[in-house]
């Protein structure tokens, strides 16, 4: 081995994690990773999840035999349906090709991939062959740049966050889409912005996709929790159906990576799937597409992972089922929103220095506090209270027995 390999530093997240476990104190709240917990801090399985896993486990063709490689058709066609809607007509006109992938994060590196090898680039274009260029939001999930890193596809960053307004940077967004060369790729949240949880409004919106249309990109949408913003599948598609199906929006074609891991609460089994959308119907292309994902998926796993695809298809071609999960949906976004009420209106009754009240107006799983480093060290060493050092909080680990501890704890950090 080479004696320069070097030392990484642990992931921030998985990082965050290992010390939370380590910490001996009972008081101790994670508000770091995004998942969800029930009202006493523990995993929930949902009740759909359960109901399916049954079904699922008890059918006579039940099974651990190998996926097709381009996953379980069954999954793949139901998921295009979730994001894209039941009467899309993209999927009507055979528009869009899917396959399934390791989660949200395998669909954003098999699209890395595909776009490096397949997206005529703004560069190529020039008669040069660089690879695309992904531009994400600043702030954005820390993996995207990692992701698309290790995939030799280079990114960029648009504003999206003002701190001091603690609001969305709509003109400074508008302004990097005008400006990014033509081709580029634009990686958007479909909903509940992480880290911030500000999402655009749906007249932002059109706005973002008109420029993006305009200017001749390629819109990218990470969709990792639909369900999760208000309760409804539908609502929070709405900004992935307007730029899919809005014809005033003419687009080299609208790349979706797609999570199952928060909405069905199964996040180690890793059920997802990437989808392409085409502007129009071409049999010839839409084939040659999949083959080529297929290619990759081949090389690298081979075949994707089969039991959360089945417990996923199941929910979502079951009408029962998916009656359930829109209920269960509803139960944990609920959840979330009155755990934010609690807090600012904790963080109030203190009259804890400064306004708090951007934390119930951002939505999902996630709140950018505002909190800064040094403030989130010492709510970590004094307090056991654990976020990422940018401040942002997993609403998710609030319940109503640490609720008022982790304001009051905010409350003294910040008067510090
Ligand atoms: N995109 C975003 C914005 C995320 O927050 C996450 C999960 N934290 C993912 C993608 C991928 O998650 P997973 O691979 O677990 O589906």
């Amino acid at each position: 081995y080479s004696s320069t390999i070097a030392q990484l530093p642990p992931d921030p997240m998985f990082g965050l994690k290992a010390r939370y476990q380590k910490d001996p104190r009972d008081k101790k709240v994670d508000l770091g990773i995004g998942a969800y917990r029930d009202d006493s801090g523990k995993p929930w399985i949902l009740p759909s999840v359960r109901l399916a896993e049954n079904l699922v486990q008890n059918a006579t063709d039940y099974n651990h035999e190998y996926l097709p490689i381009g996953g379980l058709p069954a999954f793949t066609a139901a998921a295009a349906k979730v994001i894209l809607g039941k009467d899309s007509p993209a999927i009507a006109e055979h528009r869009v090709v899917s396959t399934q992938s390791l989660s949200g994060t395998g669909a954003l590196h098999l699209a890395g991939e595909f776009l490096r090898d397949h997206y005529k680039s703004a560069g190529e274009t020039a008669g040069e062959t660089a690879p695309p260029l992904v531009y994400c939001s600043n702030p954005t999930w820390g993996n995207h740049f990692q992701v698309f890193g290790i995939v030799g596809v280079p990114t960029a960053k648009y504003p999206y966050w003002d701190d001091a307004s603690k609001s969305l940077d709509l003109e400074g967004f508008l302004k990097s889409i005008r400006e990014a060369p033509a081709g580029s790729v634009f990686l958007l949240h479909a909903t509940a912005h992480n880290p911030t949880g500000m999402d655009p409004t749906p007249e932002q919106w059109k706005k973002i996709l008109k420029a993006i249309s305009d200017h001749g990109h390629l819109p990218l949408f990470d969709s990792a929790y639909q369900g999760f913003s208000s309760g409804s599948l539908e609502k929070d598609a709405w900004a992935v159906r307007e730029g899919v199906h809005n014809k005033e929006y003419s687009f080299p074609g609208v790349l979706i990576c797609q999570s199952f891991a928060k909405n069905v609460g199964m996040y180690g089994e890793r059920v997802g799937a990437v989808h392409l959308v085409l502007p129009e119907h071409d049999a010839t292309l839409n084939s040659a597409i999949t083959s080529q994902l297929a290619k990759i998926v081949r090389s690298e796993i081979s075949n994707p992972p089969g039991y959360g695809a089945k417990v996923v298809s199941k929910i979502l071609t079951t009408p029962e089922l998916y009656k359930q999960w829109e209920q269960d949906l509803i139960t944990m976004s609920s959840r979330i929103s009155s755990m934010r009420e609690q807090l600012v209106q904790e963080l109030e009754r203190l009259n804890t220095p400064g306004s708090w009240r951007h934390i119930t107006r951002q939505q999902g799983m996630f709140s950018f506090t505002g909190l800064t480093p040094p403030q989130v060290a010492q709510l970590e060493k004094d307090y056991g209270i654990y976020l990422l050092p940018s401040g942002r909080a997993s609403i998710a680990g609030l319940n109503p027995s640490n609720v008022n501890l982790v304001a009051q704890a905010i409350d003294k950090v910040v008067r510090n």
